[in-house]
């Protein structure tokens, strides 16, 4: 029920008390970025010791992956990352511990090295799905690309607006997508967005889907959602070259010593490789025979997560209770309840994250900056919160639970006044 003018200012009044009380005992907790607690961290310590014998270091019986060479992953390495992927084995490039690298790797090879120079001249443009991954635009802005955002569904990006951009402009050179659990609304594309992007007509000849999958198997519930493989979309609609497909276990094992791995078509793989020869004789492949003995295959890749799903669940839960004990008959505030990755999203009234955000600050909460998850950090809205809760304690994330609500309600309602 709508309040009346009286009641709102009452109610301001006992929200600000709250929140006084908090300036004058503040709090210190973090959950800016989603990283992985120290719990599940120790879900991989047994891995370190796996590699003990001098056959624990050969490939296929034969290759000493301690020596150089190898550039694009040994044999079984990209075989279990080819399984992640779902692709064929000479279709997976193992890079070092950071997908974020590899994107890097392959926007510079497919859109700058060798034409350094000549195409700067000419603008570069990326469609960015949004809200979406902060350090995706970041690197996009940093290599001066021109980002263009798109609104993200429930489905995936709007695809009329994306399809009817690409088909009449030839500098727009890419997309970039989370399909799976997108950071941070945890949505999962649906078969037909897939399907759209892969194949849409595109006025750029070399269109590059830049598809990070950082949560293809970082499920939450038994309801497991994954989006449809994108490179075999693109093969059957005739645009094999189209399809840039990335993961990585940084949270799988270790985001200070994981593994990435790129999927592509095998032309695409051979034009990475042959930058990265510039740059590396090979990756660190002691580090890959640990996390293929480890994860062994998908099979039990799977289990693993189930493992980090137990820590990371409750998490999640916690948050959804919170928010529906609290905001139960209230307006002004609307989450996602993931079924899978790393965050809650929270959407807000307009106008009110920034300064719910700044709210949370000065009370020590941090939460990821508002416009974070926007090109140019850049909501026209200013009605988006990421949640990140993986890396505190459910006695923090608790305590930091009713700051946040406390906080958005607070902001709200003040606003209402003004
Ligand atoms: N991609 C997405 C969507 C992420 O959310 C993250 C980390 O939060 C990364 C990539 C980072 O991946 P990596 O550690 O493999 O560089």
């Amino acid at each position: 029920m709508t309040k009346t003018a009286e009641e709102l200012k009452d109610r301001y009044q006992q929200l600000k008390t709250k929140y006084d009380e908090y300036t004058a005992h503040p709090l210190n907790l973090n959950i800016k970025r989603g990283i992985p607690s120290k719990e599940q961290l120790d879900l991989s310590v047994p891995m370190l010791g796996l590699l003990s014998s001098p056959e624990d270091f050969l490939s296929q019986g034969t290759v000493d992956i301690r020596n150089y060479g190898e550039l694009t992953g040994f044999y079984e390495a990209r075989k279990l990352f080819s399984e992640l992927l779902e692709t064929e084995i000479d279709e997976v490039l193992i890079g070092g511990n950071s997908s974020l690298s590899l994107m890097y790797l392959v926007i510079l090879s497919k859109l700058f090295t060798r034409k350094m120079g000549s195409s700067f001249k000419e603008p570069i443009k990326f469609l960015c799905p949004s809200p979406g991954y902060d350090r995706h635009f970041a690197m996009t802005e940093n290599l001066g690309i021109e980002m263009i955002p798109i609104a993200l569904t429930e489905n995936g990006p709007d695809m009329d607006e994306v399809k009817k951009l690409v088909a009449n402009d030839p500098t727009i050179k890419g997309i970039w997508c989370v399909p799976t659990y997108s950071n941070p609304t945890g949505i999962t594309y649906s078969d037909e967005v897939v399907d759209q992007l892969a194949s849409m007509e595109t006025k750029d000849a070399d269109f590059m889907i830049l598809w990070d999958n950082a949560y293809l198997v970082h499920h939450l519930t038994n309801d497991k959602h994954a989006a449809k493989n994108l490179l075999t979309a693109c093969k059957a609609a005739g645009n094999p070259d189209r399809a840039w497909m990335f993961c990585s276990t940084s949270k799988i094992t270790f985001p200070g010593a994981g593994v990435a791995a790129l999927g592509a078509s095998k032309k695409n793989i051979a034009l990475v490789a042959k930058e990265l020869s510039y740059q590396t004789i090979g990756f660190d492949k002691i580090n890959q025979m640990q996390h293929v003995k480890f994860l062994k295959d998908k099979k039990q890749v799977a289990q693993h997560m189930e493992k980090h799903a137990i820590i990371l669940k409750p998490k999640f839960e916690l948050i959804n209770q919170k928010l529906t004990d609290y905001f139960a008959g209230k307006e002004g505030l609307t989450w996602t309840e993931p079924k899978g990755g790393y965050f809650v999203h929270l959407t807000t009234e307009k106008g009110c994250a920034t300064e719910i955000v700044e709210a949370l600050a000065k009370i020590g909460v941090a939460v990821t900056e508002a416009g974070a998850t926007y090109p140019y950090g850049n909501n026209p809205m200013d009605n988006s919160i990421r949640l990140a809760p993986t890396p505190v304690s459910l006695v923090d994330l608790d305590a930091a639970m009713d700051a946040i609500c406390l906080c958005i309600e607070y902001v709200s309602v003040q606003k209402r006044l003004s």
